[in-house]
């Protein structure tokens, strides 16, 4: 069968084709000149299969969209504490390049606008870093959230630092605030550079997958950031990637996104994928016009809005069943699943609700995907519970799905690990 995805995807541009409305970003020459027609999107899935259609091979520079991987390369290199001291998290609902810093703090309001990006870029790869070693670090970064090595566009730097006087004085603003301790030229010409690199909306795709999948490019296996800064990242995205537009989008898109002046758009789906359009024709925002359509029809047509959960699953307890006979009789408790705090706290009020008469009692993870360390912590407090009321505990995880099964302080359970071991178990 060949998969409808492409097909879909194809319809989706030719919807939004006929729309002409908006404007290139004129404020930088060479993308003044782009050719407003050009229009493309790519899906990239968690596990990195990507969908692609339009002109999809079209190279263009990245500009605003490379903040959230720069952010949390910044988080990565850095640590939260310092990157925090210096930029907020609050959206600002204010234009991209507004020359307003936090009042008390002089802090940038938050890293998606020009000074919040401009602070950021100066806080990726080592502390004391040179600029030249820096831009590396963050070309590099990209590269890896990219699954390739990705390249700077200079026709687009120089046209763009030639006429950068709105984010010289913006760095110069952030160093008289003690935001930057460099040369505000030195990083405004780095963060044009990292605005300059070049990507297609494939590569888009890619990095959005990325952030979608917990840090670890889905292509290439590479842990490009951690876990941490990928949610610190969404968040940041979600209130503040799309401008003074943010508002709008969360609630009518509702995926964390960020778009470009150069016609860009990334939306990253956490656990489930990574998207990009392409069409350079922007609005009053500074969004690709045609961009923010077709983000629109995604998430109606296929229920992407972050807020809209599924319906209830089955009970994450599958069956308690008795075997055997006597003070030989075991009660099975068999969870399924991937078992997170409510299907947790489900556990804990059967165990409550209706405590087990058996003194033997197994709990089996065989048809459970993943415990969630609260969960895990949670099922681990309910052992150590029931040993202190009387019970001999067991734990049937072949494919240890609760890693380090330690119930701590009077809690005690015995871990039946292989598969031959469980029907022996339960029959005895
Ligand atoms: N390099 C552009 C600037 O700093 C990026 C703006 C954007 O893409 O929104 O003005």
């Amino acid at each position: 069968m060949r998969s409808p995805i492409p097909d879909y995807l194809a319809e989706a541009l030719q919807s939004v084709e006929s729309d002409t409305t908006g404007a290139t970003a004129d404020y930088i020459p060479e993308l003044a000149d782009a050719d407003p027609d050009l229009l493309a999107a790519a899906f990239c899935t968690e596990d990195g299969r990507l969908y692609s259609q339009g002109d999809v091979d079209v190279a263009f520079s990245i500009q605003s969209i490379s903040k959230p991987f720069v952010y949390a390369l910044a988080l990565a290199d850095r640590g939260f504490d310092e990157v925090l001291g210096k930029i907020s998290v609050e959206p600002s609902g204010d234009a991209f390049n507004d020359m307003s810093l936090e009042e008390g703090t002089g802090r940038p309001r938050n890293p998606m606008i020009n000074a919040g990006a401009i602070a950021t870029h100066t806080l990726a790869g080592r502390r004391g870093a040179d600029p030249k070693d820096r831009i590396e670090r963050i070309i590099d970064g990209l590269s890896a959230f990219a699954g390739r090595p990705l390249d700077v566009d200079e026709a687009v730097y120089e046209s763009e630092i030639a006429t950068a006087y709105r984010n010289r004085a913006l760095a110069n603003m952030l160093r008289a605030n003690g935001i930057i301790d460099e040369d505000p030229l030195i990083a405004v010409s780095g963060y044009t550079r990292q605005c300059s690199v070049r990507v297609t909306v494939e590569d888009l795709a890619l990095m959005a997958a990325t952030l979608a999948n917990r840090g670890v490019n889905p292509r290439t296996g590479a842990p490009v950031v951690p876990a941490p800064a990928v949610r610190q990242t969404l968040s940041v995205m979600a209130t503040c990637g799309m401008y003074d537009g943010a508002g709008d989008w969360m609630t009518r898109v509702g995926i964390p996104a960020k778009s470009g002046v150069s016609g860009g758009l990334i939306g990253a789906l956490p656990g489930q994928a990574g998207l990009a359009t392409f069409s350079p024709r922007l609005d009053d925002h500074g969004n690709s016009v045609r961009g923010v359509d077709l983000f629109q029809r995604f998430t109606s047509d296929m229920g992407m809005h972050l807020m809209e959960v599924p319906p209830p699953g089955p009970s994450v307890v599958r069956s308690r069943r008795v075997f055997g006979h006597g003070p030989l009789a075991v009660q099975v408790v068999s969870l399924q699943g991937s078992i997170r705090f409510a299907g947790a706290e489900r556990i804990l009020r059967d165990f409550e609700d209706d405590p087990p008469e058996q003194k033997r009692i197994a709990i089996s993870l065989v048809r459970v995907g993943s415990v969630g360390d609260v969960a895990r912590r949670m099922i681990l407090e309910a052992i150590r519970r029931l040993t202190l009321d009387g019970h001999d505990l067991f734990l049937i995880d072949p494919d240890g799905v609760l890693p380090d099964p330690d119930p701590g302080d009077g809690g005690r359970v015995t871990v039946v690990g292989r598969r031959e071991d469980i029907a022996g178990f339960v029959r005895k």
